[in-house]
């Protein structure tokens, strides 16, 4: 997808123009990825620009951090500052904010001690994700199979497994599809390329667990809260590919890509999108915009 360029980057503790932001060919993150992100959206509201749930994309980049073992050179409260100042610089009403923590040039050999912690913030306009996210996407299950918790953790956020994502969006799109959807090594269902998976059975929607290899979504979390005040059970549980074939409704979601349904998987028809999936996207559209009181403490206002 082509990149609307902004003005700014904020690179290593100062906004520098945009095409000045650039790295070493010989950056470590670039040959080992070893590099951890987040990816956050700034929504338009009655009050201006506001992030959406910033704080908790920090949270999983600080926890991202860890768990390769990366000292970030910034605090929360930081980056925090430096998000909102890049927003405001850019002057973006709404937009995409990506946070990488990146190792630097300095050091050769997966060994990456001794490599500098690099960290950028870029900023960009983006519209819809996915294919038509009005009318549903259309999936196919992927024949590969989502990176495994026991070979990278994958509850970070960290660039080198992305590898995994991009193979199997590339096979979805050369075969026609929209999105795919990858299963566990144990066959069930894990998540999307960019996104964890909702499917609605019954009156209570389901959502597979982060054993099965899926991140721990801040969307996903959003729709899970915005479920329970809707009145709408939630259940993380494992789902099977078949369940995906059975489904009532499905939808996908994630922060580029919103609530997104699902019309079909592998050629098996789940429809237009259905009632549940229309008041969780109305309920989300309200949270992120302001337009409901109730989730405000999710905004931070640029
Ligand atoms: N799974 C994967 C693989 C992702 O890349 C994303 C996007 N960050 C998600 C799920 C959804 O996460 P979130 O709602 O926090 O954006």
């Amino acid at each position: 997808m082509a990149l609307a360029e902004a003005d700014y980057i904020w690179m290593n503790g100062a906004l520098v123009p945009w095409h000045e932001a650039k790295v070493h060919v010989l950056s470590h993150g670039l040959h080992y990825g070893t590099g951890v992100f987040e990816g956050v959206r700034a929504y338009s509201t009655a009050d201006g620009p506001a992030l959406f749930r910033l704080d908790e994309h920090l949270d999983r980049l600080l926890r991202s951090a860890k768990m390769l073992r990366m000292t970030l050179p910034y605090r929360k409260d930081e980056l925090r500052a430096a998000t909102v100042d890049l927003v405001r610089a850019n002057g973006h009403r709404s937009c995409y904010v990506r946070h990488l923590a990146h190792l630097g040039y300095g050091v050769m050999g997966v060994d990456p001690s001794g490599a500098p912690v690099h960290m950028s913030i870029g900023s960009w306009e983006w519209g819809a994700y996915l294919g038509d996210a009005e009318h549903g996407v259309r999936l196919m299950t992927s024949s590969w199979r989502r990176n495994d918790p026991a070979v990278v953790p994958t509850a970070a956020k960290a660039t080198g497994p992305y590898l995994n994502s991009a193979l199997a969006k590339v096979e979805a799109r050369d075969a026609g599809f929209d999105e795919a959807v990858l299963l566990s090594t144990d066959g069930y269902v894990s998540e999307c390329s960019g996104e964890n998976v909702f499917v609605l059975r019954g009156d209570v929607l389901c959502t597979p667990p982060s054993s099965a290899g899926a991140l721990e979504g801040i969307t996903q979390d959003t729709v899970t809260e915005l479920a329970a005040d809707l009145g709408i059970t939630v259940r993380r549980e494992n789902l099977l590919r078949s369940d995906l074939y059975a489904a009532d409704e499905m939808f996908l979601c994630g922060t580029a890509a919103e609530v997104t349904p699902v019309r079909s998987v592998d050629n098996r028809e789940i429809g237009a999108p259905g009632p549940v999936t229309g008041k969780i996207r109305d309920a989300f559209t309200a949270a992120v915009t302001g337009a409901d009181a109730r989730y405000r403490h999710w905004l931070t206002f640029v």
